[in-house]
């Protein structure tokens, strides 16, 4: 099975995949977790020159085809392989981010972006997407405490009505995408948040 967490930013993913893998090993699944972007040696590469602001002069188009690269190797070398062996693969940020984050960006083309999308994909999907929903203000207070030097360039710059129109974004993936979306309100206690999560995975994918 392939899971994605999907959210805003400091709305909690890392801390909740992490929870769930470990519950989930204990479970005796095997499990692999990963994220996005990034996931490889060459994903990681593109990362680092998106978010230290190397990449900033190519514009959003350019932007999405290095997401895509990335992703591309990703799926080739970590999430196709796992799933082919039967692991349950968690990803940290996936697809939706770039529908948000890529898409976002007013000068970009929506169709260019689907279409990569499909491409990059070649016909994987997640099974279940756990949306983290927090209001824009939280997840700014808790990811400011937690960004690392190298990414800060990119993250200071984005405003808080940024944040919350991201927010809105993924509520909308989650209504067009009932049957893979979950939301949860990521508000409370890490620990009712990662009982939510469970009970979603019961009912959605029968675990
Ligand atoms: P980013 O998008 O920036 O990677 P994230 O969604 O992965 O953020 P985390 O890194 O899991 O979010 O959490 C951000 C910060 O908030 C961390 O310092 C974490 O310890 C803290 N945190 C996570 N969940 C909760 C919670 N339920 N209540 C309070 N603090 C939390
Ligand atoms: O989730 P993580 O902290 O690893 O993400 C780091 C940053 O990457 C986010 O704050 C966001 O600005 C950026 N990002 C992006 N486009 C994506 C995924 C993440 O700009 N598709
Ligand atoms: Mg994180």
């Amino acid at each position: 099975k392939f899971i994605t967490f999907e959210g805003g930013d400091g709305s909690g993913k890392t801390t909740q995949v992490l929870r769930l893998a470990k519950m989930l090993r204990e479970y005796g699944f095997d499990v692999v977790t990963t994220r996005e972007p990034g996931g490889t040696p060459g994903a990681d590469a593109i990362r680092h020159v998106v978010l230290s602001g190397a990449a900033r002069d190519f514009g959003p188009n350019i932007e999405a085809v290095l997401f895509a690269a990335a992703r591309a190797d990703h799926l080739d070398k970590v999430i196709r392989p796992a799933l082919e062996e039967g692991a349950i693969v968690i990803c940290d940020r996936f697809h939706d981010s770039t529908r948000v984050y890529q898409a976002a960006t007013k000068d970009l083309d929506l169709a260019f972006l689907d279409r990569l999308e499909t491409a990059t994909l070649d016909g994987v999907a997640p099974d279940l997407t756990i949306i983290l929903d927090v209001p824009a203000e939280l997840g700014y207070e808790r990811a400011k405490a937690r960004r690392s030097e190298a990414e800060a360039d990119r993250f200071e710059s984005d405003a808080l009505d940024v944040h919350a129109e991201r927010r809105e974004r993924f509520l909308a993936i989650a209504e067009d995408e009932p049957d893979r979306c979950v939301v949860i309100d990521g508000r409370g206690e890490e620990e009712e948040i990662a009982e939510d999560i469970v009970a979603a995975l019961e009912d959605r994918l029968g675990l």
